[in-house]
């Protein structure tokens, strides 16, 4: 599993990372999805620990093309967490109070506090994707955007947040296939969005803007894992895995129980 976490300063090729891939599990399924459950269990036994805790935070960052699967992992991986403790803060197109700030500004309101959880799905990271691809800032704007990103993080890391950056790697046939399926499927079709198909001709653009912010800001403080996500059981054991494993290596404890415990009587 650690051969999709980007080592800082290597320059990515998406086109090196099958987006199928399911190598750590010999492709099966079974044998995935009773790993998940206990990942999953695990990964609440942690958050309780962290919560308890109030000392450490967790900011996990979901990025990926449209239909990547941010929505079913934040369903998939975080399900069995306790809400309380637990937040997911989505980015959207700025508003108007937003645009009047640095760009930085919406998001550092958002990042966990003291014992907090925080799911970003999307993030600052669109002000050098969707931002980019679109020109809504011109180059010299938005390319020293990776120096102030890496900046923020650490800013974030040296005061004890932990910062893991998933980026979901789905391939364009994929993609295709699940936007269909969002037109067939009756159930699916409120999340048909027509503009996602605008998005989809810009794909190797994005593809450029993806493999630029992962080459740039992946730090030691905050790297970036390139999750395998076509197959969704897949994508969801990566990511679950990692997460446990950084919260593994917080060693946490429950705080110590106020003195004299011993000694008190509930009558
Ligand atoms: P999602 O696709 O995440 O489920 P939406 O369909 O509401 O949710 O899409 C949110 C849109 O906001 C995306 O197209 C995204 O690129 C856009 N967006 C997010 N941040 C910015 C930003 N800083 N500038 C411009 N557009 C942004």
């Amino acid at each position: 599993m650690d051969r999709y976490r980007i080592k800082p300063g290597h320059k990515v090729r998406l086109d090196r990372f099958d987006p199928a891939d399911t190598s750590a599990f010999d492709g099966d399924k079974a044998r995935g999805q009773k790993r998940l459950l206990k990942l999953s269990e695990k990964l609440a036994d942690l958050q309780e620990l962290l919560w308890a805790g109030q000392r450490h935070r967790l900011l996990i960052v979901l990025q990926g093309m449209d239909t990547a699967g941010k929505d079913g992992t934040i369903r998939h991986v975080f399900g069995y967490v306790n809400p309380q403790g637990c937040r997911v803060a989505n980015f959207k197109v700025p508003t108007l109070t937003e645009l009047a700030h640095d760009y930085l500004w919406r998001v550092h309101q958002q990042v966990p506090g003291a014992g907090e959880l925080v799911i970003f799905n999307r993030s600052h990271y669109e002000d050098v994707l969707v931002v980019r691809v679109h020109g809504l800032v011109p180059p010299a704007v938005w390319k020293k955007r990776y120096d102030h990103i890496n900046a923020f993080e650490k800013l974030l890391a040296d005061t004890g947040t932990t910062v893991l950056k998933f980026f979901l790697h789905i391939s364009k046939e994929e993609q295709r296939q699940r936007l269909q399926e969002r037109l067939d499927d009756k159930q699916k079709n409120w999340k048909f969005n027509v503009g996602d198909l605008a998005e989809r001709k810009l794909w190797s653009k994005y593809v450029e803007a993806y493999q630029d912010a992962l080459s740039k800001t992946s730090t030691p403080w905050a790297p970036w894992i390139v999750v395998p996500s076509d197959h969704k059981w897949y994508r969801n054991l990566v990511i679950a895995h990692h997460v446990t494993r950084a919260l593994r290596k917080l060693n946490m404890a429950f705080p110590p129980a106020a003195p004299d415990l011993e000694n008190v009587v509930v009558r």
